[in-house]
């Protein structure tokens, strides 16, 4: 395999520091070009010295002076601000771009990459739920490629490397169920963010654990397998499995499932979307299936968890919808997290945004900042 030079957007965060725990195995095949984040300037030094990274971009304009002094007399060159990202990303010296980056933030940097014909290694699902007709186009327009991240999609990658031109029946996609999956509603209503965020099985970043915990990670991921593998939302299948051994699975005509298991480890989706079509080590636990015993699956409750529910009708109505459920969904996120708001208050706003929602059937990448914006200031008016 010859080297790879990558960009990693959103290198401090959860996916960030795991696929450069992934290149540090491997530094005979990848080279780490451009590392970004948005606030956490003394990680982001240290990364850029261990790696001897060649540009540094820090999100926040604020921060930039600290990174500046961190980096003095290092070789790294250092930015502020997404346009710099958003420019980098485009660069010659950029073979992979990952997709790290929190929340809507990831749009336009993903945009740009994918515009500069790249193959994108995308954790940032929101990006897709808020503009996935948009962000495929684009892909398709410019011969880019998506490879995904997410572990469940990454999964369903897998098992269509078998399908060999075969269409897709249906699409099992598997949720641990969250930490709150055998707690009674009044328990779940009375929930705090830190018992939110003892997530039992993944390692992840505290948005998307909360979203887990509300389910609406889930429920993006419905509408990010629609987008990635273009099905239709009836045709996927949400089903709880606790043990999050199986990562997510694929049924054909004929009635045969295919699946694809591991420990749940995030380096292992990261690892493949960096080496694909090669496999690399990646230092995670390998399965013992007579230690594992069984495995188990429920159907989701969706009266308990109304999230999954509302990304359902989110992507059925289509449009600036989705991008409507994501944006009040972060605004409720934040707050929830600070304490300010209880944990059914999140679909609550959720579910009054995307009723009130100014709906436009075919929107442009205008009109997407436009709803988000819009529907920002709504739902920070729910809370308010
Ligand atoms: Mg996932």
């Amino acid at each position: 395999m010859k080297k790879r030079k990558i960009a990693i957007l959103g290198s401090t965060g959860s996916i960030g520091t795991q696929t450069l725990d992934v290149v540090r195995q491997h530094r005979d095949l990848f080279e780490v070009e451009l590392i970004s984040a948005n606030n956490n300037a003394e990680l982001l030094a240290a990364q850029a010295r261990e790696f001897d990274v060649n540009n540094v971009v820090i999100c926040n304009e604020a921060r930039y002076e600290a990174v500046c002094e961190a980096l003095r007399d290092s070789d790294s060159k250092v930015w502020a601000g997404v346009d710099s990202l958003c420019s980098l990303v485009r660069g010659d010296g950029v073979d992979i771009v990952v997709g790290a980056m929190v929340g809507f933030s990831g749009l336009r940097p993903t945009l740009a990459a994918l515009e500069a014909g790249k193959i994108v290694a995308l954790a940032n699902k929101e990006t897709l739920v808020a503009a996935g007709a948009l962000v495929t186009r684009t892909m398709r327009e410019h011969g880019a490629v998506i490879l995904p991240v997410d572990s469940e999609h990454s999964a369903i990658f897998q098992c269509l490397l078998g399908a060999q031109g075969n269409t897709v029946e249906k699409i099992h996609l598997t949720a641990s169920g969250g930490p709150f999956r055998t707690w009674s509603r009044t328990q779940i209503a009375a929930a705090k963010a830190g018992d939110a965020l003892k997530h039992p099985n993944w390692d992840m970043g505290a948005k998307v654990t909360i979203d887990s915990a509300t389910m609406m990670n889930k429920g993006f991921e419905v509408i990010e397998a629609r987008w990635l593998f273009d099905v239709a939302p009836k045709d996927i299948n949400v089903v709880v499995h606790p043990e999050s051994i199986i990562h997510s699975m694929v049924e054909f005509t004929d009635g045969a499932v295919i699946a694809q298991l591991g420990c749940p480890d995030m380096r292992e989706p990261i690892g493949f979307a960096l080496s694909f079509p090669a496999r690399i080590t990646v230092g995670n636990r390998k399965l013992d299936f007579a230690q594992l015993g069984s495995l188990s699956f429920e159907a989701p409750d969706l009266s308990r968890f109304p999230n999954l529910r509302l990304a359902f009708e989110a992507i059925e109505r289509g449009g600036n919808a989705p991008c409507a459920l994501n944006a009040a969904n972060e605004v409720a996120v934040a707050a929830y997290l600070k304490g300010q708001i209880g944990f059914y208050d999140i679909s609550r706003i959720n579910e009054k945004c995307l009723a009130g929602l100014n709906f436009a059937a075919n929107p442009s990448l205008e009109d997407i900042f436009e709803t988000n914006a819009e529907v920002a200031k709504i739902a920070d008016g729910c809370i308010n």
